[in-house]
């Protein structure tokens, strides 16, 4: 490859365009001149939003980037996360406004007002002082999603101490890992969860992960599935503690304390879909003022009036960011549901947004697809006409996935927003905003006001447009990673080192630019497939399997090919659950591609197959299907959602399937 040649080759083109109606932009929170208010003085732009929040003091400098890559943001101001999440609406006059609708899979329900929420979470830090957790301690927290995993986080967030989230479907290794990394004091976990519909222990795994942890001195115990009357919850006396029994007794009175901007918040590891996860650091001010702005400009929120649903889990970066902090302190109405979409029957999540009208909804393309899979019949027998905003997040979203989501779920007419953003950037960094852009199904668009992003090739230099490249951020922004938990080194290589004389972050992402300008993504850097001299996208060819109507969903991947360097191996899931991948099906698939995409694009292989490997957070995992392509051993699953999965797809391949 030339210096001068783009990294990656633009084959796929999409030329629909969506604008907003004249009734949605008319309404819109933001409007098209926030982009030249921005980018006129970014500081001053992001002091506005820091407004937003109640600031025990103000700050005295915006932006401190003399110590780059370590920003400091909002250098010298002070404030309370919790309070400016729960506190700051009651006092407000919001007190009786129901902060979560919270629906348990197995269909208990439970609805929690703004008071109640500041009861609940000033309980859980009187708690969690009581024990003596300071400011600055580590707390991890494996829970599902109950409304304690929300108080408990907040209640950290309260005293100063950082949480560290755990999925709680991780194994006992992984909460180990998790733990001793960060030194976890204190554990806190429920007896067990309901995962389609059966009660499925969870203290245990706890205790198997804590045997010898030297740091926790207490786990603190959510009781979901009662399982301990029936006698089944491991006990250590002297270290465990029922949350009801500790909780509940406290005062609901407990003053919050102003943390400076740069207090540490968080700790949360990436999903771990390129490699080993990683834990990243967030802090307070510049996050919440990040996530309180996107969440209110993307999805066009109106505290109040909205009721807005984002089905994440807790245990990933957008259950914080878009479950948390920025809605709440928003004020939002939010959904929040334990359980799998398909419990007790595949329509369960629109029955919920039938139920409690549901007007912003944001999921991932993953589920999305699911959902094309089950059916279109699903959706359409419930009244989901109180929507107004769909959202995306996790994976490019392919344009014919897009397309079914606006018609099928969002009557034709919703806009749609595809945020592209990661654990690291703490907020949405690049995405349409739904008033404004004219969306093109698949593509993220453009950096939002106040953020800069560029496509550059190897050297750094931007690609015109039309052309493709490595996704980077040219300027610091309000919600960055503040480091690598303990490991300056990988901070630094990981992210600053490929750029270096730029300064730019490295995302990690290949992207493209249109003959507009506006930003496609196109998968990891990792998974980029060089055929023949080519460099091919993995998210172009997928897309372009997807839009045959017989596809659900498709991983690509590059195998090891003698002749040209690599050959296309193609992992597809038919609609319907339908598996008949006879021959001439799978000639169809290959000679649709290459007449959506070129020739070059045609797979050498197509594979049907009934799963994907995908991580707890619904990304395909390539790299694995890259070691079934090339019989190779299959590498580390621990991040699998279900680990069988890859069992099923090499035996399958070795049968000759
Ligand atoms: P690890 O870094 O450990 O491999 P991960 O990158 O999967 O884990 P996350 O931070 O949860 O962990 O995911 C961020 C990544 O998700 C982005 O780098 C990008 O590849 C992908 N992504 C997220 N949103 C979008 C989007 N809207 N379009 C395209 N890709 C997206
Ligand atoms: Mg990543």
């Amino acid at each position: 490859m030339t210096e001068q040649s783009p990294a990656l080759d633009n084959l796929l083109t999409e030329s629909r365009t969506f604008p907003p109606s004249d009734e949605f932009a008319g309404q819109a929170n933001a409007k098209a001149d926030l982009y030249a208010t921005a980018d006129a003085d970014r500081e001053q732009f992001w002091a506005g939003q820091a407004e937003r929040l109640s600031w025990d003091t103000k700050w005295s400098q915006v932006l401190d980037w003399t110590n780059a890559p370590f920003a400091k943001w909002f250098v010298g101001g002070k404030l309370n996360v919790a309070y400016n999440c729960v506190d700051r609406h009651v006092e407000s006059g919001h007190g009786d406004q129901v902060a979560i609708h919270w629906v348990g899979e197995p269909g208990d329900t439970r609805d929690i007002t703004y008071s109640q929420l500041k009861d609940e979470v000033s309980r859980a830090a009187n708690a969690l002082s009581s024990l003596g957790v300071v400011a600055g301690d580590v707390v991890a927290i494996q829970l599902q999603m109950v409304p304690e995993a929300i108080f408990a986080m907040l209640a950290c967030a309260r005293i100063g101490a950082l949480h560290s989230v755990v999925f709680g479907g991780f194994s006992p290794t992984a909460l180990r890992a998790r733990v001793d990394d960060a030194a976890a004091k204190i554990v806190i976990t429920s007896d067990g969860q309901y995962r389609r519909g059966k009660a499925a222990p969870m203290k245990a795994n706890v205790d198997e992960a804590l045997q010898g942890a030297e740091t926790v001195q207490k786990v603190i115990v959510v009781r979901r599935t009662g399982s301990d009357l029936e006698g089944e919850t491991p006990w250590t006396e002297g270290r465990d503690l029922w949350w009801h029994e500790l909780v509940d007794g406290q005062s609901a009175e407990h003053k919050p304390e102003a943390f400076d901007s740069e207090h540490p918040l968080f700790i949360l590891y990436t999903s771990g879909t390129t490699g080993k996860p990683k834990g990243i650091l967030h802090t307070s001010g510049g996050y919440l003022t990040q996530t309180a702005y996107t969440h209110n400009v993307v999805f066009d929120h109106k505290p109040g009036e909205d009721v807005y649903w984002c089905t994440a889990d807790i245990g990933w970066i957008t259950g914080h960011s878009y479950i948390v902090y920025g809605p709440l302190a928003n004020r939002v109405t939010q959904v929040v549901y334990e359980g799998t979409p398909n419990t007790p029957h595949e329509g369960r999540h629109w029955e919920i947004v039938q139920k409690y009208k549901v007007s912003i909804y944001y999921t991932a393309p993953t589920l999305i697809r699911t959902f094309m899979k089950w059916g279109e019949d699903i959706p359409a027998k419930y009244d989901l006409s109180s929507l107004r905003v769909l959202g995306s997040v996790g994976e490019p979203i392919n344009p014919e996935a897009w397309i079914w989501y606006r018609e099928k779920i969002g009557a034709n007419q919703t806009p749609i927003v595809d945020t592209w953003w990661q654990t690291e950037t703490g907020a949405i960094m690049i995405s349409p905003l739904p008033g404004v852009t004219a969306a093109k199904p698949g593509s993220a668009q453009r950096a939002l006001p106040g953020i800069s992003a560029k496509v550059v090739d190897d050297t750094g230099a931007e690609v015109p447009h039309g052309g493709g490249g490595y996704l980077v951020l040219d300027k610091p922004w309000p919600s960055m990673l503040r480091g690598v938990w303990g490991d300056e080194e990988r901070f630094r290589d990981t992210y600053w080192s490929r750029f270096s004389e730029q300064g730019y972050y490295f995302a990690g992402d290949g992207a493209k630019y249109d003959e507009d300008g506006d930003i496609w993504l196109l998968g990891r850097v990792d998974d980029v497939m060089n055929v023949s001299g080519h460099r091919i996208s993995t998210t172009e060819v997928e897309s372009a399997l997807v839009s045959h109507p017989t596809v659900a969903e498709a991983a690509v991947v590059g195998a090891t090919d003698p002749t040209t360097g690599q050959g296309i191996v193609a992992f597809v899931i038919l609609r319907g659950n339908a598996v008949d991948g006879g021959d001439d099906a799978v000639q169809e698939l290959r000679n649709h591609v290459a007449k959506e995409i070129g020739p070059i694009a045609k797979p050498r292989q197509i594979m049907v197959v009934a799963e994907l490997p995908k991580t707890r957070s619904g990304k395909i995992m390539r790299r694995l299907l890259r070691d079934v392509a090339e019989n190779r051993q299959i590498g580390d699953v621990t991040t699998l959602a279900d680990s069988s999965v890859m069992d099923l797809i090499s035996s399958g391949l070795n049968s000759g399937k």
